[in-house]
């Protein structure tokens, strides 16, 4: 089993019957429910307690149900500018090379909607943070 960390959370991969995952609320692969924590009502193999517990789950970590969700909270409008149209949901804390399948940086806090204008330059932004931040900034490179 490999482990690693990041942002204080450890992220092992494990399997389970219905695929690989990663423990994100500590609940994972304990026998109980991957939301709550809560027991299962049978000996069923299962993740989830109950539907709501794995549509939660799902919406708060899952790219595939959190990218709707972030839409609908930003009322399909981007978060900075109002524009309506091509939108793109952005990763505040970005992901890097970790997988966006199931993630906790896909968490609503963690993501903004954005034009596609807004978001070019956000991700301009970043660069030059990082950058600076690694005192590589050049003037003029980045604006
Ligand atoms: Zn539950
Ligand atoms: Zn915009």
């Amino acid at each position: 089993m490999q482990a690693m960390w990041l942002y204080g959370f450890e992220l092992s991969v494990m399997k389970d019957k219905y695929g690989e995952y990663r423990s994100i609320t500590g609940h994972e692969g304990t026998g109980c429910c991957w939301w709550c924590g809560g027991k299962f009502p049978d000996k069923r193999p299962r993740r989830f307690c109950c539907e709501e517990c794995r549509n939660k789950y799902q919406e708060t970590y899952y790219w595939f149900w959190a990218v709707p969700v972030a839409l609908q909270r930003a009322g399909h409008k981007c978060e900075e500018c109002g524009t309506r149209g091509a939108l793109e949901v952005h990763h505040i804390e970005p992901l890097n090379n970790e997988p966006r399948v199931c993630n906790i940086l896909n968490r609503s806090e963690n993501l903004i909607v954005l034009c596609r204008a807004c978001h070019g330059k956000r991700h301009r932004k970043d660069s030059w943070e990082k950058a600076e931040a690694k005192g590589q900034a050049i003037l003029g490179l980045y604006k």
